[in-house]
């Protein structure tokens, strides 16, 4: 048996606060690698906004651990089995990597562990899942209570440094090459307008920078999508870039006690990775049966099908929801409050199963995570065990005006962007409304309506 460790990079692709690095740094020769792999994830692999990303973020990597003296290895296939193929070649059979939550990587995990010795380590969240639990041990399904053990447990660790050198393997074996992975888009490339990112680790770490001064006002501007209130840190955090632990040591010693309401939402990404240890299947299963058998109408049927490509296409006649899906489309990335006005108004008012939406923004979101998007898309659905409840229907002309979306729907909608504050929201009332915008799918009252109806009849079986 070879000495050393293989150095497994997934959703933690950093140098800094990485316990998988410090721990590898202690023992010998080091070989990184990363594995593409679009088997083990199934119908939740990688998508093409994340491919964007992925290309960028490795590329950042590469360089770092260049620097430290041991090169990543780039290896593409089913990561369980390529990695226990790896342990054979070299013949070091220990492999260190973070621990992820998301089931099909649990599943490889429990495969890998069979061939090699696998040691995983925290850093994924603030606190290990496992350890945020109720007196009598039981998970929590709801925000608050979590939120109050999680506190207990906090402050996390103290992010470690990066160690100053990794010793490499004296004969690692050739990789493939990133430029042949073809993550990038061509004819046609959608992505110019994702030059807003920088990805990597040192994008992520500038971003917490750049956001840091805003942390004391976030409570008041974080629902304002034409104010920059929020970090932006989201794809960082998916990818792991930056470690929750930073984030959290970084905005507390920045606002203190008023840092809190940030801190809050950051829990909410622990919150629904515990969601996904405790429902594996969040992202294709109601939390809540009863909606199994709701009447959801079709996106195959002719009707169903226009309405969901007007909905993704950002052509459904609301400002503010077309703005979002338009932000979606050219930045991989929509403003929070947005995404819960469009994800109910594809829900409630067009009556479109949420999974539909939530796949669509898998594709399309830089930060699309497991997590994250199922809890969210349950959550605004009342499908989800901790949950809005399905009859508290979005107004989204009172939402657009109530948190002021005006210079938002400007700078997503351009054909408005000639309309004054008291038009924007409902282009339809000014005196000469712009051409070439569509009259709204449906009305407001009409669709609350239809969504209650079809509620009733779910609640009572018919
Ligand atoms: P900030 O407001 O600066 O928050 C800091 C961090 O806290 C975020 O980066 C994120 O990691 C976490 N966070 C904040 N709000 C939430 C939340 N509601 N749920 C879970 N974590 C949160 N977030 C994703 O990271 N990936 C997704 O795929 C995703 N899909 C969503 C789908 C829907 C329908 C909705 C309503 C929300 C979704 N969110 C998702 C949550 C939220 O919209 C984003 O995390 C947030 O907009 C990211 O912007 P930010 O980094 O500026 O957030």
């Amino acid at each position: 048996m070879a000495a050393g460790s293989i150095l497994w990079f997934r959703q933690d692709l950093r140098l800094f606060d990485q316990p998988a690095v410090r721990a590898v740094a202690a023992d010998g020769p080091v070989l990184p690698v990363y594995v593409l792999d679009d088997e083990t994830p199934g119908d939740w692999r990688i998508g093409a906004a994340q491919r964007w990303w992925l290309h960028h973020s490795l590329k950042g990597l590469s360089a770092a651990l260049e620097d430290k003296g041991a090169p990543l290895l780039l290896l593409r296939g089913k990561c369980d089995e390529v990695l226990a193929e790896l342990a054979r070649e070299t013949g070091i059979r220990r492999v260190h990597a973070v621990q992820h939550h998301e089931p099909w990587w649990r599943r490889a995990e429990a495969r890998l562990a069979k061939s090699v010795e696998l040691v995983l380590h925290h850093g994924a969240t603030l606190a290990p899942p496992e350890q945020v639990t109720s007196r009598t041990g039981a998970s929590y399904r709801v925000f608050t209570p979590f939120w109050r053990a999680l506190l207990d447990q906090m402050p996390p660790h103290k992010p470690e440094a990066a160690p100053q050198s990794l010793k490499p393997l004296p004969k690692p074996p050739r990789g493939e090459a990133l430029a042949d992975w073809k993550l990038l888009p061509r004819r046609p490339d959608w992505a110019k307008g994702f030059d807003v990112w920088t990805p990597g680790e040192e994008g992520a770490k500038a971003a917490l920078r750049h956001f840091l001064p805003e942390v004391a006002d976030y409570d008041a501007t974080r629902n304002l999508p034409s104010v920059e209130g929020t970090s932006r840190l989201s794809p960082h955090l998916h990818f792991g870039e930056i470690s929750p632990a930073t984030v959290w040591h970084m905005a507390s010693k920045q606002a203190h006690a008023r840092a809190g309401p940030f801190l809050r939402e950051l829990a909410w990404r622990d919150f629904a990775l515990g969601q996904v240890q405790q429902f594996p299947r969040l992202g294709e299963e109601n939390g809540r049966e009863q909606f199994d058998g709701f009447s959801w109408r079709s996106i195959n049927a002719r009707s169903g099908k226009a309405d969901f490509e007007a909905w993704t296409r950002g052509r459904t006649g609301y400002p503010i929801i077309d703005a979002g899906m338009r932000q979606l489309w050219a930045t991989g990335w929509m403003h929070n409050r947005v995404r819960m006005i469009a994800a109910s108004f594809l829900i409630k008012h067009l009556l479109i199963d949420w999974q539909h939406g939530a796949r669509w923004f898998w594709g399309t979101l830089v930060d699309a995570d497991y997590g994250n998007n199922s809890m969210n898309w349950q959550w605004v659905a009342g499908t989800g065990v901790d949950s809005a409840p399905f009859y508290r229907i979005m107004a989204p002309l009172s939402q657009s005006a109530k948190f002021n979306a005006a210079d938002y729907i400007r700078e997503w909608v351009p054909e408005l962007s000639d309309l004054d504050d008291a038009h924007i929201h409902e282009p339809w009332t000014a005196p000469s409304p712009p051409a070439g915008y569509p009259e709204p799918l449906i009305g407001h009252a009409e669709a609350r309506a239809r969504a209650l109806a079809a509620l009733d009849a779910v609640k009572s079986g018919k």
